[in-house]
């Protein structure tokens, strides 16, 4: 077996793992990928200097080798705040009225992939192969071969590719692409995005395109594109279950809530969550069902997340603001209906709200996967499971269509959805808990981490 090297914006440090050694979901998956091959993790430390230097900070432990390098605090910037994203990410989650488009946001992001290029290559050597993670790092295949490596590279993308008629509507887009056209796999989360891709490649490049296997052939080159949907450490997730932390993370959340049903949302403070959108349903609930508002109280978990862009601030307020005034208006003495935590949690505390919480609402307008879907449904307790309402939007709604999928655009759907969960017999919960525990369990990380790289390592090279 080759040596693997995986390339990503930010690298899960061998020192930042939980005093058992254990680290889970995608950092552990790809670390116990990189120990079965003996590879190196390369990219950005997460620290900002005046000028870049291109120097290399190298550690080993656990036979993973992890090599980092700082980034001036023009290319922070530039790259990561401004093009990655202020421009890719709301671009690649449907939002392009929340698309930024500077040019020197374009330059930056150039500039820094070929800072990635530049200090990743020598660490490559011939029959490694190299697998390159995420939005930020686009066109890094093609600056290596620009580098005279021959190597397998592969990509995967963690967000949605959007449809082809809003992203001709980036500056460059072209030029964007076929500097993704020099990998020789590309990974989607779902049919839905390797679709646009595809139709994309054809439409716009006159590619002559496969859709059946996925196969690209452009200008001399093959390259291929399938969906390779990401999935949880489930083992790892079940262990953190089971911990004394995660007991009593749900004991305080249930003691606090009574003999109310807890409703649980997780998620990054981004636009692209849907949270004032849930809010509104959860409103329009209560204003359909006043005889109900004291069944049910809502935790809302909301890590602040990329403060430094403008767009993260706005959905903050707006935040704090529908949350304020439901909770103005629909207060008692004796309760709060919303409860909004403005910070973050571990997993196991995460596992024992999941497990307390009898509905968890995840209704992102638009996401790539949602993991946290999926690790909702890996907390509950087989013999009373909760009920999982997911928008149809998440790319984890094509695995899992046995959840109450909504439209989270609509404050109806939203509220019916609440009370079809709060009302399903228990019956109807277990089957659709059993059929959806069985996709959680089986397309773990390590599945999805044996597909793609086996995938890659079985292409012929072009
Ligand atoms: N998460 C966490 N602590 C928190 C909130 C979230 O560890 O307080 C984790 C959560 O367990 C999940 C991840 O963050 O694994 C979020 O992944 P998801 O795919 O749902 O969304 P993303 O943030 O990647 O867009």
């Amino acid at each position: 077996m080759s040596r693997l090297v995986v390339i990503s914006n930010r690298v899960a440090v061998p020192k930042a793992r939980g005093a058992a050694g254990a680290q889970g979901g995608l950092a552990g998956a790809l670390n116990s990928a990189l120990k079965e091959n003996g590879g190196i993790w390369f990219g950005w430390s997460g620290g900002e200097v005046d000028e870049f230097t291109g120097e290399i900070s190298l550690q080993s432990a656990d036979g993973v080798t992890t090599a980092t390098m700082d980034l001036a605090s023009q290319d922070v910037e530039e790259y990561y705040n401004g093009y990655a994203n202020s421009t890719l990410w709301p671009l690649f989650h449907y939002r392009i009225d929340l698309t930024e488009y500077e040019r020197e946001f374009g330059k930056g992001y150039e500039r820094v992939n070929e800072r990635f290029a530049q200090s990743a290559a020598p660490l490559i050597e011939e029959g490694d192969m190299v697998w390159v993670h995420d939005y930020h790092l686009l066109p890094l295949g093609q600056r290596l071969r620009a580098r005279g490596l021959k190597n397998r590279i592969g990509f995967f993308l963690h967000i949605p590719w959007p449809p082809t008629r809003l992203f001709v509507s980036l500056p460059y887009h072209e030029r964007l692409v076929r500097t993704m056209l020099d990998y020789d796999l590309i990974g989607f989360q779902t049919q839905e995005w390797l679709e646009s891709f595809l139709h994309y490649c054809r439409k716009e490049l006159g590619a002559q395109v496969d859709e059946d296997s996925g196969r690209i052939a452009f200008e001399g080159r093959i390259v291929h594109a399938r969906a390779y949907p990401i999935g949880i450490d489930y083992d790892h997730l079940q262990q953190q279950a089971s911990t004394g932390e995660a007991r009593q993370a749900g004991q305080r959340l249930l003691s606090s809530t009574r003999r109310r049903t807890a409703m649980l949302g997780v998620d990054r403070l981004d636009y692209s969550k849907g949270l004032p959108e849930r809010i509104d349903g959860i409103s329009r609930f209560f204003d359909q069902n006043p005889d109900r508002v004291r069944d049910l109280v809502y935790i809302q978990i909301a890590p602040p997340s990329r403060e430094d862009v403008a767009s993260y601030r706005k959905i903050r307020q707006e935040l704090e603001q529908k949350t304020g005034q439901i909770n103005g208006a629909r207060s008692e003495v004796d309760l709060v209906p919303i409860r909004y935590v403005n910070k973050g949690h571990s997993l196991a505390e995460l596992c024992g709200f999941y497990r307390a919480a009898k509905i968890g609402l995840v209704t992102p307008l638009r996401d790539g996967m949602n993991l946290v879907a999926k690790e909702y449904i890996a907390a509950q307790d087989p013999e009373d499971p909760g009920v999982l309402i997911l928008s149809r939007f998440a790319g984890a709604a094509m695995q899992m269509p046995e959840a109450v999928l909504v439209n989270p655009h609509s404050p109806d759907d939203v509220s019916h959805a609440i009370k079809q969960a709060l009302d399903m017999p228990t019956e109807e919960k277990k089957r659709r808990y059993n059929a959806l525990i069985k996709t959680v369990r089986q397309d773990n990380v390590q599945r999805w981490t044996e597909n793609f790289t086996s995938d890659l390592a079985a292409l012929p090279r072009t």
